[in-house]
């Protein structure tokens, strides 16, 4: 792909640092920023963003032109309305987000400027992941020298609209990544999820009106405002527009994230990108977009990642960011792996994900230590359906918990059957 075609990640140079204002500029930045600010109304913004088929690059894929368009349309500065880009990445397996802010922290906050233009937001705050001290510095870095240049700040290029970032740093809990909870941890209280309807484009931090976006998602914009909608829409392959970053973690030769066409074949990103499985190692499954995803085998290599093929083969595009299970690996090994991270992230707020996915994580403990016995398989099954079923737990917390629980049980049935036969796991065993 060519360096037009990589809008996301052109500028992006891991020796030389992320680029100054000056640089940014050069490169083509901030010319969306004058475009919007001096020739297009804010409502023209969401209808552009809505003709690029634009969807949140978190994990859900809602469309972010339709988001926005909820926002009730008063102008900044008649009431207070919030943009706040979700940096709090903590998916497992997802590291797209980081490699954004920290290569090119300013589109971020060109990003940001477009979306509260677009909203008509007079607020931002950028909510980052604890851990992620260097993007923390850039972000700092990159919002100081646009409040130096104009771009942030009162008056903003002399159109009447102000704007400025402020940066939250989590606490460190992977709750916070959802939304609601997002919100409630900004309002300086416990981070457990709020009930939906109201959406934070109507009610949002402290009852006001607020949109809460991927970093990737807000990334995109300055290259959608310069370039077109059409533009945009035409780099994808299939439905969706634009391009999209994917990656891959596990056995393969060059783990990593590469910047592609949305609906990019699986395999050319596995097999391409990725280099392949690594010598002595064969691909038994994957979860295709972070942990919260269900696995499929190599049976569906060949869809293209965009969100309805993958959720046709029975997953989830999500982060985009594929956790590779290799032929050498336990699956109910890995299982226990994921389902204790889940245990240890519920929040506790609702019961059947605060008791549950402990229980679910106890059962993958005996199976694997060698005292699990057959009914436990029912006992797993019977969690994986209550626990994953939408509307039965208080947020998406436990049916994300439960995707790669129950494509596992079918897709490694008989790994499980043998841990409880051969009491124990077999590979340990053979070792
Ligand atoms: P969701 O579908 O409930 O919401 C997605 C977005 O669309 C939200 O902003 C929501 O406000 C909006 N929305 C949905 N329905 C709406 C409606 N009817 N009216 C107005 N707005 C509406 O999904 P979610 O619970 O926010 O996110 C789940 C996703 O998060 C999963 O797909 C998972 O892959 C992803 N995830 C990502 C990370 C990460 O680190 N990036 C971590 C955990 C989970």
């Amino acid at each position: 792909m060519s360096h037009a075609e990589r809008p996301l990640t052109a500028m992006i140079d891991p020796v030389a640092g992320p680029p100054d204002c000056a640089a940014y500029e050069r490169a083509g930045g901030w010319q969306a920023t004058r475009t919007a600010l001096r020739t297009l109304a804010p409502a023209e913004v969401v209808d552009i963003v809505t003709r690029s088929r634009l969807r949140g690059r978190g994990g859900a894929g809602f469309g972010t032109g339709q988001k926005w368009s909820f926002v009730p349309r008063e102008p900044a500065s008649e009431r207070c309305k919030y943009l706040i880009a979700n940096a709090d990445e903590m998916e497992p397996g997802t590291f797209k987000d980081r490699w954004l802010m920290e290569g090119n922290p300013l589109q971020l906050v060109e990003g940001m400027l477009l979306a509260a233009y677009a909203i008509q937001a007079g607020h931002g705050i950028i909510f980052l992941r604890g851990e992620y001290h260097l993007a923390r510095t850039r972000l700092h870095d990159a919002i100081a020298q646009a409040r130096h240049g104009g771009w942030l700040g009162q008056d903003i290029l002399g159109s009447g609209f102000s704007f400025d970032i402020h940066v939250h740093v989590s606490a460190g809990r992977y709750i916070c990544g959802e939304e609601t909870a997002l919100l409630t941890a900004l309002e300086g209280r416990r981070a457990t999820p709020r009930s939906k309807p109201p959406f934070p484009q109507t009610g949002g931090l402290w009852g006001a009106p607020s949109v809460v976006n991927n970093v990737e998602t807000l990334s995109n914009l300055p290259h959608i405002i310069a370039n077109g909608p059409e533009w945009f829409a035409g780099l994808g392959i299939g439905p969706d527009g634009g391009t999209k970053i994917y990656g891959v973690s596990g056995r393969v030769r060059r783990p990593g994230a590469w910047e592609l066409p949305i609906g990019t074949p699986l395999r050319e990103i596995i097999e391409e990108h990725a280099g392949g499985m690594q010598p002595g190692y064969g691909l038994r499954a994957l979860l295709p977009g972070g942990a919260s995803t269900a696995f499929v085998d190599d049976t569906a290599l060949d869809m293209a990642m965009d969100y309805a093929s993958v959720e046709k083969a029975g997953s989830r595009l999500g982060t985009g960011m594929a956790i590779i299970l290799d032929d050498r690996t336990c699956p109910v090994g890995m299982l226990r792996n994921l389902e204790h991270f889940f245990a240890q992230e519920s929040c506790g707020w609702c019961t059947p994900c605060r008791d549950g996915l402990p229980w679910v994580e106890r059962l993958l403990d005996a199976i694997e230590a060698g005292t699990g016995m057959a009914e436990d398989i029912d006992q797993l099954d019977r969690h994986a359906r209550m626990l994953g079923t939408p509307g039965h737990t208080f947020c998406a917390h436990a049916p994300g918990a439960m995707a790669p629980l129950a494509s596992g049980l079918k897709l490694f049935a008989r790994d499980f059957a043998d841990h409880i036969a051969g009491r124990g796991c077999p590979l340990r065993h053979a070792a």
